[in-house]
């Protein structure tokens, strides 16, 4: 997958569609994986692989309507507390 092209649509896709559609999808999305990993840990049939894929594109979306300095300094942090976890 090109970055900048995976990028690029996401933006697009909240202009074009508007943050509300994309704030409902991201819920609907994320339902979907809970539930397919759902299927997977009761041992059924499941598509956790494609729930994931639509959950990450949501996400990238979100991170062209929400502040993404907040996000990163977040992600950092919380990346941070788990591999001192690990130690
Ligand atoms: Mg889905």
């Amino acid at each position: 997958m090109n970055i900048d092209r995976f990028r690029g649509v996401c933006m697009h896709a909240v202009q074009y569609f508007g943050k509300t559609s994309r704030k409902q999808l991201a819920q609907e999305e994320c339902a979907e994986l809970i539930q397919a990993l759902s299927k997977d840990m009761r041992g059924k049939k499941h598509n956790v692989e494609e729930e994931i894929a639509d959950v990450l594109i949501m996400i990238e979306q979100l991170t062209h309507i929400y502040d993404n300095y907040k996000i990163e300094k977040y992600r950092e942090e919380k990346i941070d507390r788990l591999n001192k976890l690990m130690e």
